[in-house]
């Protein structure tokens, strides 16, 4: 007699193949959440945790001597990464948590940094791996400081992953933009660094791997000014509480150039 979808002998390969062996559960997908674990955070335990942005993820082993001691300072033994190259500092009892904060300020490890500062992410580039086709952290530190610049004010979430040959290390086609590094020729001829441009990747139930608009290129020094221009457009015109990934996808290959 057939039981739970069994029949005969019980010998697997005698097994119905009308009903399925495994049943799964499909659960609803999340709503989108953003998350850098980045800034002061309750844990469960009544504790806290504080999320640092080092810039584009570089961590001197200078710096995490200084940050094992000043966490050790204020109460915590415990100091991890994130998957967004951020460091995350554990167990900080309520009364240490602004001391720590300050402290690790002073070392630029900020808790409160700027929406650029927060979520670029870059990959080792060429600067350490010699098939890489281009420089990515030092590239992506100048674009933080000149996005901070000329746009101070912009606190929208947003993502930028830079990555330095067509591997994907720093997951290009989840990132708001994703910057794939290639050799660029300019109008002169030259042959000069640049990226290749994907806008409007994610991970949530709403986005998709970045578009690829008409295969967008920019050379390494105009990108500054490019991710200027589209951030501004984005800015006038986005829809309220539209994120970027949504006005990508409604935008027309014009205003993404
Ligand atoms: S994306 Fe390319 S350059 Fe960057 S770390 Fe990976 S392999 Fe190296």
């Amino acid at each position: 007699m057939p039981i739970g979808g069994r029949s005969g002998s019980g010998n697997p390969s005698r097994r119905s193949t009308s009903t399925p062996r495994f049943r799964t559960v499909r659960r609803p997908r999340r709503p989108p959440t953003h998350a850098a674990h980045v800034g002061a955070h309750r844990q469960k335990d009544g504790l806290n945790y504080l999320g640092l942005a080092p810039r584009v993820g570089r961590r001197a082993g200078t710096l995490l001597t200084q940050v094992a001691e000043l966490a050790e300072a204020h109460g915590s033994r415990r100091v991890r990464t994130s998957i967004e190259q951020n460091l995350i500092v554990l167990d900080i009892p309520d009364d240490q948590l602004d001391s720590l904060s300050t402290a690790l300020d002073t070392v630029d490890l900020p808790s409160r940094p700027s929406t650029f500062r927060r979520q670029t992410m870059a990959c080792t580039g060429i600067e350490f791996y010699k098939l890489a086709i281009v420089n990515t952290k030092d590239r992506a530190m100048t674009v933080v400081e000149e996005l901070e610049r000329r746009l101070p004010n912009f606190d929208t979430w947003f993502t930028l992953n830079f990555n330095g040959c067509p591997n994907s290390c720093a997951r290009i086609q989840t990132a708001d933009i994703g910057l794939r590094g290639q050799i660029v020729t300019t109008v002169d001829g030259d042959q000069v660094e640049g990226f290749n441009v994907q806008l409007g990747g994610g991970l949530t139930a709403q986005t998709d791997f970045g578009r690829k608009t008409r295969g967008v290129k920019v050379t390494a020094t105009e990108l500054p000014d490019y991710l200027e221009r589209v951030l501004r457009r984005f800015q006038d015109t986005r829809q309220p509480d539209e994120s970027f990934s949504a006005w990508v996808a409604r935008s027309d290959d014009t205003t993404l150039t």
